[in-house]
């Protein structure tokens, strides 16, 4: 059994569906658990639609409603070859079922409207890929993520319960592949990425990126023999291409060495990915769908190769606060205690932080929601000042870095070192 995942770009246009087709049937000899992201940057589209509705600006929600649909619809029309099919009618009728979601008043809870209206664009996509590897003589069947991945109720950023999803896994998928085995055709399973539902069915995501996360869930679960993540880069980078003018592939790093990369902000893999797969040494091969003949990365228990290139990461949009006590006390553990509880409580994560006697400084990204509202709540206790529209470098295995580029016009305003670490926040210089 192989667990292959297509993010958005590998996905973005029909052009890009027959691509994942044919690589799909080059690697029909064997079991395939396949999990697809929304095409291309429906995600951010369906979030912007969420916004429209819960500030009900009807008008622009309609707009961007049909730009989504027509982008779908365009698709489908190009696979079927323009001729009336199926697909596009059920495309229509899910499209119908978003319309009715919009229709409604929005409730209290932003996260799980974001929830309801942004996992439309990966069932929208498993359809498109089902329909059309039908179409291509590749059978295969859809199983709801909502019905299979089981996760808490935190909607935006679900956790996954392992003991109800390994019982899903069991009484769904399995005697899927199971009922197979006899057959000469090898299943072919297709389920949405970043997608789950809660006990009672109501649909959750799993963070942003998630769909990778979903890979590796179903990994461990079906006890995969590997995991390949076919993208639009040649495999694992040590710096992104879109800011760094040179970039190594690199060709093998270890499971910890990934984690430490995604859990800094390298935007390849999401950070959950990694550890399923570890516990159950599970291969994971991040590939291009451009060159399938290509090794890409691969991410194993192999650490040899992990501390000979640098690897840069970079975040923009970054804040920082620097919190003080309103009154004489010091920054000790009670007061350090009541900061992080208020950042647990906000669900934002820290990345970068320093403390002296007096001040706590913290940098994390930036977000429209949480990020004022936060800084609302440390202000009942403390003093705060923020700093917005940073920057944050991350350089693993800096020794022989070369950080001239990165920093070139900007100023260091907090610097960090570990052995193995650097990272520096920075601004650009006006
Ligand atoms: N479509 C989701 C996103 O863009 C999940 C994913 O692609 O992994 O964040």
């Amino acid at each position: 059994m192989h667990v292959f995942k297509f993010g958005g770009a590998s996905i973005k246009s029909a052009k890009e569906v027959k691509n994942a087709t044919a690589i799909i049937s080059v690697h029909k000899d064997r079991p395939l658990m396949i999990v697809v992201s929304a095409m291309g940057k429906t995600t951010n589209a369906l979030e912007q639609l969420t916004e429209y509705f819960f500030q009900g600006k009807k008008d622009s929600s309609i707009i961007l409603f049909n730009e989504i649909k027509r982008y779908h619809i365009e698709i489908a029309m190009e696979l079927c070859d323009d001729k009336n099919c199926e697909l596009v009618t059920s495309l229509e009728q899910k499209f119908s079922l978003l319309e009715n979601v919009l229709n409604d008043t929005p409730g209290n809870n932003y996260d799980f409207e974001y929830d309801r209206i942004v996992s439309f664009g990966e069932e929208l996509s498993a359809m498109i890929i089902g329909y059309y590897l039908n179409e291509s003589s590749i059978p295969n069947r859809w199983f709801n993520a909502k019905d299979i991945i089981i996760t808490d109720a935190r909607y935006r950023d679900a956790n996954v319960y392992w003991d109800k999803t390994f019982e899903a896994v069991e009484n769904l998928l399995l005697p899927f592949f199971n009922s197979h085995t006899k057959e000469a055709l090898h299943p072919i399973a297709i389920t949405q990425g970043f997608i789950g539902g809660t006990i009672t069915g109501y649909v959750t995501t799993l963070g942003r990126e998630g769909s990778d996360y979903t890979a590796a869930v179903l990994a461990y679960v079906l006890n995969a023999y590997e995991v390949c993540i076919w993208k639009d880069v040649p495999g694992l980078l040590n710096a992104d291409p879109k800011i760094a003018e040179q970039t190594n592939l690199l060709p093998n790093i270890s499971y910890q060495e990934a984690i430490e990369l995604a859990y800094y902000g390298a935007k390849v893999i999401h950070p959950k990915t990694l550890k399923p797969l570890l516990n159950k040494n599970i291969p994971l091969r991040v590939k291009s769908f451009y060159d399938p003949d290509e090794e890409g990365t691969l991410i194993n228990d192999n650490k040899k190769l992990d501390k000979l290139t640098p690897s840069y990461i970079f975040k923009s949009n970054q804040v920082m606060l620097s919190i003080s006590p309103k009154d004489f006390s010091f920054i000790a553990e009670k007061n350090l205690s009541i900061i992080f509880s208020e950042f647990a409580k906000h669900n934002i994560r820290i990345n970068m932080m320093q403390n002296s006697a007096i001040s706590f400084s913290v940098c994390f990204d930036f977000d429209k929601i949480k990020t004022p509202s936060l800084i609302n709540d440390l202000e009942r206790i403390f003093r705060v000042e923020s700093l917005y529209d940073k920057e944050l470098l991350t350089i693993r295995h800096y020794r022989n870095a070369n950080l001239h580029p990165f920093i070139k016009n900007r100023k260091v305003i907090l610097e960090q070192k570990t052995c193995d670490t650097l990272q520096l926040l920075v601004k650009k210089q006006e």
